[in-house]
Formats: C-alpha cells, structure tokens, sequence
C-alpha cells in the first residue's frame, strides 16, 4: 500500500496535486475549510478571472485535465492599451500564435476539485486546519477531528495554516510585505448580447502610478481591476464620494467607464483588496511541505501565481518520482532547488506592475520594445524576450531573470547612444558573452 497523503487546502494548487497523486496510486484525502462551492456559492455574483499560461498548463496536462479545462479558456493574444483620449494600441505577448488564457478562477477550481474527486480523491469541506504536529504527522482542525499520514502538504494559500505552525519551528524564515496599492474588482457587462471591448485582449488603461485592466470571461463580460494606491493622490482615501468616483473615472478612464454606468455603485459595493508578498525558508519540516502561495505568495502583475504553483506541483512530483517517493530525500532538495525560482518570479512580478503602469504607453518603452523586435527577429533562437521566457517557456524563473537583466543593460546602452547605427550581430555577441557569464 503506497503512502497516505494529507493535503491541507482544496484550492488550486492543492486540488491539481491531488489529482496527480492520486493517479500515481497514493491515498489521498483534501482537507478545506471551505464549505463545497458546489452547495454554496460564496462569491455569486463576482466573476474572477486569473491568466493561465505555459507554465501553468504543463502541470495540467500532466494531470490529465487540460482537455477538461480548455473549452473554458479564451486567449488573449496581447495587450490593448487604451489611453486617456480612448486611442488603442496593440502590443503582442509574443509571436504569432503565442497567447496567454482568461479563465475563470471559481471555475477552474470547481473542474480540479472534481477531477481530483473522479480519479479517487477524498475532499473533505468544512476542514479548517488549526494545529499541524511536525514530529508524528498529525494535522488537527476546528471541528475538532484530526489526521495521520505519511506526508503533510500545505497548500492553503498566502495565510497558510500550516506556515504559521512552521513560524514556531527552529530557524524557520518568514517575510510579508504589503505594497502600496490595493485592487477592486469591477464589471462591464455585455453590450447588445456581446463582449463590449474586444474579447482575445487583456485590456490595460495604465495611468503612470496606477491602472485599470480587463479580462474577458465566458458570459461575455469583462473582469476589471483596479490597482490604485491606498493613500496620496489619487487614492482609494481620496474616493469618499459618488462625485468623486465619477469625476475620476471621466477623467482617467473615460472609454471604460461609457461601459460601466453602474461604476459608482460597484465601486461603493465592491470591496477594496490589499497586495501581499510573502517569501519564507525552509519549505519542509519533517514530513511536511509548502507548495504554491502558501510557499511564496506574490503580487499578480506578472500573471504567475497560480501558473508558478502549478509549476511547483510539476517540478514536486518530477522530482519525488526521480528520488522514488523518498520523502526524506525529495522535500530537502525540492525545497532548496526551487527557493531561488520563487524568489526570482516574486521580483519580477514587483518590477512588471511599473512596466504595466507606467512604462506600456511610454514612447522610449515602445522604442525598446521596436529595438527588440529587431533583434529577435534576426535572432529568433538566441534573444528571446523576458517576457516570453517568463510567460511561453519553462525556463527557470531565475534564469530568465538572469537574461533579462542582461537585455535590459543591453538595450539600455544602446538606446543612449541613438546617434550610433544599431549593429545587430555586436548586440548578439555581447549578448552571447555576457550570458556565458563573460
Ligand atoms: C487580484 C489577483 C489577480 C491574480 N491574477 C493571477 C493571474 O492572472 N495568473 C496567475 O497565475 N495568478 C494570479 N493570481 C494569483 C493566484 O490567485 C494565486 O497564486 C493562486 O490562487 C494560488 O493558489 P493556491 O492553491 O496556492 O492558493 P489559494 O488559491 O489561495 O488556495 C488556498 C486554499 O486553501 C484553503 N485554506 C486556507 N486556509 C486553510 C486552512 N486553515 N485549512 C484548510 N484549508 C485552508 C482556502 O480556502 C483555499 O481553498 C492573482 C491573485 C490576485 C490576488
């Protein structure tokens, strides 16, 4: 009989890790302090939508579920910026036929939990685990039951539980950081029956120190959020009023809101949300381990979350399969293996929100972006933008993180002396050099 597996967390890293497990022949029970979203529909009436890519699909077809899942994506082939007259411009996320997918997250979790249900997978709701014991595996939870098992996996989230044990540990790590800004999510509603914007886009509206971005869902409206600064000016503090929510949205995002008549009242109803970034080490303790936003929990402006938790599961089972389910082994070396890829994915995700906001609408961003082109097309296997390593490839995060700080110096010398023609095959060299660590 294969090892008893607890996962603590019926999300959607810990949903699609069961599934996997479950397939490889271990026993394995969710515990989720949810009630089933089947029987209660805690966020009816607010449609969330997340970015799935690459990275994320790998592990999903890994699972078996990808077939399930993909009828409900819609891809979005780039960005549409829309700036404050309304002009729209079209940015690529990479070469033709590359895009990224809209998906609905409530959705996406109901599939997992059920593909994890239909391979064998015991999902217990109302779970809420409260205490976890390192020494003898046990994990406890509100109601007052407990559990045993051979392996403990957390994956409940950015406030994990099971972290929160791993705090009272010896020489255990822990950093949280709130940035300055929150999100509220907004809605535009179908127009004559049909997407009012242009649905295969993620829709940006980046307004220096702030933005607003749209991303299309299956009933035909659009998901909006708002990522603003919670104090200065303009803020969520300074938004007291309906005339004052009104008067900013006319003046910042004013083809937006012609889609939005209800704004004030979404606005007022809708809750605003902070943005946390949390890093800790090491992952395992024992016989229990951390996987996705319980083991790194970073800001959304990268569109790799989930797609990063996804990946975790991936990389997890590819090496406990390669080390022969020898947990002992596997939860050391994972751990120390991946470390420096979430820490890479968490900084680039921080640096991609000012490149969202600030620099997208930027004439010298869009002159970098023409000098890039540039060379990748003349050097299509050697100079592959940040972006599309992060994004379309399974690269390490700290690698491609490498690289393009690279491109970026690069470019950066380049740019400054405009006067001097651009020498094509002296960029690939240097590239080349310095990427060999010359
Ligand atoms: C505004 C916003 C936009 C985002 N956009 C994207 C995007 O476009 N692309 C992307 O890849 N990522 C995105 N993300 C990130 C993504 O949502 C997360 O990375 C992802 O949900 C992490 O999955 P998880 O399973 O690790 O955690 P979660 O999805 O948070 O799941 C944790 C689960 O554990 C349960 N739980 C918590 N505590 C306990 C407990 N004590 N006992 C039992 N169960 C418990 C929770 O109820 C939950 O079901 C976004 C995040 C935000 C905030």
């Amino acid at each position: 009989m294969k090892d008893k597996i607890g996962i603590v967390g019926a999300g959607l890293v810990g949903s699609l890790l069961a599934v996997i497990l479950k397939k490889k022949g271990f026993q394995v029970q969710v515990f989720e302090k949810r009630s089933d979203p089947r029987k209660s529909s805690v966020d009816a009436g607010r449609s969330i939508n997340l970015a799935l890519s690459h990275r994320g699909i790998q592990p999903l077809k890994l699972a078996g579920v990808y077939e399930t899942i993909a009828p409900f994506l819609i891809p979005m082939k780039g960005r549409m910026m829309h700036d404050e007259t309304g002009k729209l411009t079209f940015q690529p996320y990479g070469k033709e036929g590359q895009f990224i997918n809209s998906v609905s997250r409530a959705q996406l979790n109901q599939l997992l939990i059920e593909s994890a249900e239909e391979a064998g997978v015991e999902v217990l709701f109302d779970h809420k685990c409260v205490d976890i014991d390192f020494d003898s595996n046990i994990i406890s939870f509100e109601n007052e039951s407990s559990f045993n098992c051979d392996l403990i996996v957390g994956t409940d989230g950015a406030f994990s539980a099971v972290r929160k044990k791993l705090q009272f540990t010896d020489r255990f790590n822990f950093s949280q950081h709130y940035i300055e800004h929150g999100y509220k999510e907004l809605c535009i509603n179908p127009k004559n029956g049909e997407f009012g914007l242009e649905p295969n886009y993620l829709h940006i509206w980046p307004r220096g120190n702030f933005m607003l971005i749209a991303l299309p869902n299956n009933d035909k409206t659009f998901t909006c959020t708002l990522f603003f600064p919670f104090e200065g000016s303009p803020s969520f503090e300074e938004l007291t009023g309906k005339a004052e929510v009104e008067a900013f949205f006319t003046k910042y995002f004013r083809d937006a809101k012609t889609h939005m008549p209800d704004i004030t009242d979404q606005y007022f109803n809708n809750p605003t949300s902070s943005l946390i970034t949390t890093k800790c080490e090491p992952w395992h303790k024992n016989r229990t381990i951390l996987l996705g936003d319980a083991a790194h929990a970073i800001v959304p402006f990268y569109g790799q979350g989930m797609n990063s938790g996804f990946e975790d599961v991936r990389l997890f089972i590819e090496m406990a399969e390669s080390e022969n389910w020898d947990w002992k082994k596997v939860l050391p070396d994972y751990s120390a293996k991946r470390k420096k890829d979430a820490d890479a994915i968490s900084e680039l995700a921080l640096y991609n929100f000012i490149e969202m906001r600030d620099h997208v609408g930027d004439p010298n961003f869009l002159k970098r972006k023409k000098l890039e082109a540039q060379i990748q097309e003349r050097y299509p296997k050697e100079w592959i933008p940040l972006y599309s390593m992060v994004t379309f490839s399974n690269m390490p995060y700290s690698e491609a993180l490498r690289l393009g700080k690279i491109q970026k110096k690069i470019m950066d010398d380049v740019l400054e002396n405009e006067a001097s023609e651009i020498n094509l095959p002296e960029i690939i060299e240097r590239f080349n050099t310095l990427k060999r660590g010359g």
